[in-house]
């Protein structure tokens, strides 16, 4: 790709133009060699047209020094201009002649500019203004053939960008500064008999003055909507929710009784302002039913269209009944108790309807080909300081790198170098997928940008933060403080687990047995804020160079239970075996899942002096798995499936299995101290 025009950028010039006009911009992928440059590239289902950050269309800015940094890092990135509010566009994608003929039949929808888009088989975007503040939602709104409407909630590919055949959008009647129209585009859908399109007041700038007096019922109407959006845009964070329900929903609901609010465009209204205060998601899906449940509860004081049309909007909405605050029905107040926190059911349906699923994890398969870690999850290793848990955490690295995948490695422990070195000595010859910092620096704006922007042009599957309390500290936070490691998770690990990637923090864990566990400081938030699989790791022999260390791995938490499923006893994984070559340094990795059933239910006997001689030798303990293979090294023909009775016979009381898998001889004082 090449990085042309870096002083001119007539990408740059056009977005910072349309984003000085009010309208919001957004970076989009470009066409490179006739693919996507995404890293799809050839793959990709949208090339050339979706967006780059990682927020999308939430990402969208007027302010010109964002704009410019992105345009200075992505020089050749397409220019997305976010619709509804100033432009609404008529996408007439590749139906021009369908075009024509409506043009023909109902006239020419009046408009503030003309594009063509860069498509070979001819596409026009016909750029409208509702008039200020105002929308049309995207949508067909009955529109014949492929045109479609791009208003709130959308956003159009805008010129000088390249299209991924080859061509360029291109205006045919320039924007200009002068947007600002009362264009009635929703009249022009009107006279084609499309579906009446609803015009939605989008919220109003905070200090924007009341529309005066009107003949125009609409206004009358948009004054109701605007009382009733400011009270939940204008509430303090603690009382948006209260707003919404006591305020603003009776409000819109007194003007869809008396005829003057249309329901679709109240409750267009108030969800777009619920959103643009913050509501959550699911609070926002509540609204409509709260409509409805309001409206059957029959509404005592609804708001008629004024008779005198006259009269300015604000003396009629002083005129007006009061909202009877504290007299709602009791059924809505009941439906609209609270804002709900994430003790409150979550709704089923989706699940129910396989909609949503969990899925299964997918990362850091271990050697019986069972996965521990989850995409789109906040997981976690957790140990005692050397411990292993790194080498857990690179074990992943390089199988992710190994398939093709590709790692963001934020590392706060330790250098470029050694993680490097400890990656190839597990075997990986080809780091292409791997990207790696080592951030020293407290989290504000431009680090905030820094990541996102390497979110977004890595595309990271895989994401190790090693590790959690030096991380908090350069955070500025408190490792002692639960509320800080809370905080922590906020900031950092879920947003970055929202992306998709599977995250992976890697935490020591205190020493002193006595600090351990859950009461460990901080653990409890920890534990809290894992949404995926935690894994304990604790030494058995503990690794170096030139020799074979054991780590036991163990369920921490699982809040799916894939992983526990994999665990007989839902707690024990097995041993992870870390064998390095004296000479060479390679480290060969292998894993022994734990299985308490096979020796358990054992009864007959053919190996078992030779298990009690292999246990005699190893007086800390061997799982199943390292006892199989120490009796095939012992020239012992042992069945190769592991479930198979090859214990059979085993004299039990001669046998005593603790915590992590381990059979050790019973000698009648183990079971005190296995910890070290
Ligand atoms: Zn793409």
């Amino acid at each position: 790709m090449s990085q042309a025009e870096p002083i001119k950028n007539d990408l740059l010039a056009s977005a910072l133009d349309i984003a000085d006009m009010g309208i919001g911009i957004i970076p989009l992928w470009w066409p490179n060699g006739g693919i996507c440059a995404c890293p799809k590239g050839a793959e990709c289902s949208s090339p050339a047209k979706h967006p780059m950050t990682t927020n999308g269309l939430k990402d969208g800015t007027t302010d010109p020094k964002v704009i410019t940094r992105w345009w200075d890092r992505w020089p050749n990135a397409n220019v997305g201009l976010i619709t509804g509010g100033e432009i609404d566009v008529i996408d007439v994608d590749g139906a021009i002649p369908t075009y024509q003929q409506l043009v023909k039949d109902v006239g020419i929808p009046e408009h503030v500019a003309m594009v063509v888009t860069g498509r070979g088989d001819g596409g026009m975007h016909v750029y409208c203004s509702p008039g200020g503040n105002k929308t049309i939602p995207s949508g067909k709104h009955g529109l014949p053939d492929k045109i479609e409407m791009k208003g709130a909630g959308a956003y159009v590919v805008c010129p000088p960008s390249r299209h991924i055949s080859g061509g360029t959008y291109t205006y045919i009647v320039p924007i200009t500064g002068q947007i600002h129209g009362d264009v009635p585009l929703h009249k022009w859908l009107a006279d084609m008999d499309a579906e009446p399109a609803p015009v939605v007041p989008l919220r109003p700038s905070m200090n924007e003055a009341m529309p005066l007096a009107s003949t125009n019922v609409d206004a009358y109407r948009d004054a109701v909507i605007r009382a009733a959006t400011d009270a939940v845009l204008l509430a303090g964070e603690g009382g948006r929710w209260t707003a919404l329900a006591t305020v603003a929903i009776p409000k819109i609901c007194r003007g869809i009784a008396g005829g003057l609010i249309e329901q679709s465009i109240g409750i267009y209204a108030l969800e777009s302002a619920a959103g643009q205060a913050g509501l959550h998601r699911d609070e926002i899906n509540r609204i409509s039913s709260l409509v409805n449940i309001m409206l059957s509860q029959g509404i005592n004081e609804p708001i008629y269209p004024p008779v005198d049309t006259n009269a300015a909007t604000d003396s009629w909405l002083l005129s007006l009944p009061k909202d009877e605050a504290g007299a709602l029905p009791e059924e809505y107040m009941e439906a609209a108790k609270t804002e709900r926190t994430t003790w409150w059911p979550i709704e089923l349906g989706p699940v129910l309807r396989g909609e949503v699923t969990e899925k299964p994890p997918e990362y850091l398969t271990l050697t019986d080909g069972k996965p521990l870690f989850y995409a789109g999850k906040v997981n976690g290793i957790i140990g005692e300081s050397e411990s292993g848990k790194t080498w857990i955490a690179l074990h992943a690295v390089a199988q992710t790198l190994a398939a093709n995948g590709t790692v963001l490695y934020m590392d706060f422990e330790d250098t470029a170098a050694g993680i490097v070195s400890r990656l190839k000595s597990l075997g990986v010859d080809k780091f292409d997928g791997l990207t790696y910092m080592s951030p020293d620096e407290g989290f504000g704006t431009m680090a905030k940008l820094d990541l996102s922007e390497t979110l977004t042009t890595h595309q990271p599957d895989l994401v190790i933060l090693d590790g959690f309390n030096a991380a908090m500290n350069v955070l500025g936070l408190d490792i002692n403080s639960n509320n800080d490691a809370t905080t922590f998770a906020q900031l950092l690990l879920k947003p970055v687990a929202a992306t998709g990637v599977c995250l992976i923090y890697v935490d020591h864990v205190p020493k002193s047995k006595d600090a351990r566990g859950k009461g460990g400081i901080g653990a409890q938030a920890k534990r809290a804020m894992t949404t995926g699989c935690t894994v304990g790791v604790q030494v058995l022999d503990p690794f170096g160079r030139g020799s074979v260390g054991r780590l036991a791995l163990s369920v921490d938490k699982d809040r799916s239970g894939h992983v526990r499923g994999y665990c007989s006893d839902a707690k024990n994984l097995g041993t992870m075996v870390l064998n390095s070559d004296k000479t060479s340094g390679n480290i060969e990795v292998q894993f022994f899942a734990f299985d308490a059933g096979a020796i358990k239910n054992a009864t007959s006997n053919s190996h078992r002096d030779a298990i009690l001689e292999v246990l005699g030798t190893h007086p800390k303990g061997l799982n199943q798995g390292e006892i199989v293979v120490l009796l095939r090294a012992a020239g012992h023909t042992i069945s190769s499936d592991l479930q198979a009775p090859t214990f059979q016979g085993l004299a039990f009381d001669q046998m005593i299995v603790r915590n992590n898998n381990l059979w050790q001889l019973n000698t009648g004082e183990l079971g005190a101290d296995d910890d070290d």
